[in-house]
């Protein structure tokens, strides 16, 4: 699978990361990360298609679940939540609440 940086698993998977990237996968510094309250720590960038992961050049990196992710279909193909979530992209000015008003509206 080839990901298209959208930034939706760094942002939305519960997944157990490394905390402190210099020490590696060891005891005592595996976190939980919960995709429910906040962006992965580890997550740079700020624009859905050109978001990147910090851990990606350690060489522990391919031990870690992040890097078995994948979607079902065999092959090296384009994510297709990806590749959907980058057609509809809302603008973050332009996304609405539950009560449909831009919470731009909200804001003080
Ligand atoms: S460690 Fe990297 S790939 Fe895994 S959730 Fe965090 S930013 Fe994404
Ligand atoms: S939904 Fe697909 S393109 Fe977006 S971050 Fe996840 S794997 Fe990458």
């Amino acid at each position: 699978m080839i990901c298209l940086r959208c930034g939706y698993c760094c942002k939305s998977c519960m997944v157990v990361i490394v905390d402190d990237p210099e020490k590696g996968i060891v005891d005592g510094n595996l976190i939980f990360h919960d995709g429910m309250k906040q962006p992965c720590k580890h997550l740079v960038g700020d624009k859905p298609g050109e978001y990147s992961c910090a851990l990606h050049d350690y060489p522990w990196y391919n031990e870690t679940p992040c890097f078995s992710h994948g979607q079902i279909e065999r092959g090296n193909t384009n994510c297709r939540l990806g590749e959907w979530i980058l057609k509809h992209e809302i603008p973050e000015n332009q996304k609405t609440t539950s009560i449909g008003k831009q919470e731009s509206e909200n804001e003080v």
